[in-house]
């Protein structure tokens, strides 16, 4: 039986001119990594939810993305991150908003999943049930990288939010650091029993104010998996994928009109999307390992690795 699994690191404006050599090699083994380590668990016979949050986990670990360990500051200065997963095999998920000091959030939405009985913790709630269910947390310093608080300070005393990947950002930021680091994340999989999965990873935009929250761990709107259809992980401007529904919409094109994968998706990013001002794209697989990355910017950090051994690292647009 085959398996297939997707995964992004953020869509936006990224080109050659914002990118270098270095750079492209870094995020190059930073998705490599985390295709790695979901593929891993898929190529033993492992479910395909196991191995969305063992890609996640990877790139929440790595300072280059905006989720986990990279995520952006707030308006307040700090780190608040919010994830979803959600098993297309049963329709169960879970959530978690506006949490702090967590090492891998997207553990803890699997913990909400599984433990909770509910679907979506967020803030304080979310943070005790965490405490009480042996989550790893961290300090703030864990959190603490120079490029991510620059770019705040750039912008804190405004009202703007920032995607940390317009490309206008980046580059003032290039030149100095040579390392400059952005992408909310996800993955997508299909696993060999046919099972499919998503889960997304974020801290958000970059001076969002105290208590914001985007698309991604919003069920339906950034994230969202149902084996009659596909599983689909978001990312952009959060607010209009909200609007838009996106991840369910593109399920509704599935189910209800018979629309292809590739023309679902199509719809809503390429179309309905644009018409309210959206930016951004997804990574969605079907019960049959069928993949798709779709995106209206210049550009989405993306991977694919499957059974056949075939492997997938892009950045730039067609
Ligand atoms: N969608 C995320 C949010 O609005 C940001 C991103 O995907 O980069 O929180």
């Amino acid at each position: 039986m085959s398996f297939t699994l997707v995964i992004h690191g953020g869509a936006g404006n990224i080109t050659p001119a914002i990118m270098n050599e270095e750079l492209e090699k870094e995020y190059s083994a930073a998705l490599k990594g985390a295709l790695d380590s979901g593929h891993e668990v898929l190529s033993k016979g492992g479910a395909a939810m196991d191995a969305v949050v063992a890609a996640i986990v990877s790139m929440e670990n790595c300072p280059l993305f905006n989720a986990g360990r990279g995520s952006v500051f707030t308006k307040k200065g700090l780190n608040e991150m919010d994830a979803a997963l959600m098993n297309g095999s049963n329709l169960m998920a879970g959530s978690i908003a506006g949490v702090r000091n967590i090492r891998n959030p997207i553990v803890l939405a699997r913990e909400v999943m599984i433990h909770s009985g509910h679907v979506f913790l967020a803030g304080e709630g979310a943070a005790e049930f965490a405490l009480s269910h042996g989550i790893e947390m961290v300090p703030d310093e864990y959190f603490f990288n120079q490029d991510r608080y620059d770019q705040w300070l750039e912008i804190r005393h405004t009202n703007f939010t920032q995607l940390d990947h317009k490309g206008d950002n980046l580059k003032s930021h290039l030149p100095d650091t040579g390392d400059y680091k952005f992408g909310t994340v996800g993955a997508a999989a299909c696993d060999v029993q046919g099972n499919i999965a998503a889960g997304t990873s974020t801290g958000g935009m970059t001076n969002k104010r105290f208590g914001r929250i985007g698309d991604s761990p919003v069920i339906g709107a950034g994230t969202y998996a149902n084996n009659a259809t596909c599983a689909i992980s978001c990312t952009g401007h959060g607010e209009p994928f909200l609007r838009a529904c996106v991840a369910h919409d593109v399920s509704c094109l599935m189910e209800y009109k018979g629309l292809s994968l590739k023309a679902a998706c199509d719809t809503v990013i390429k179309d309905k999307l644009i018409k309210i001002g959206g930016e951004g794209g997804l990574i969605a697989v079907d019960a049959k390992g069928n993949y798709e990355f779709c995106f209206n910017s210049n550009g989405m950090y993306r991977g694919m690795k499957n059974s056949e051994g075939k492997e997938v690292v892009a950045y730039y647009g067609e």
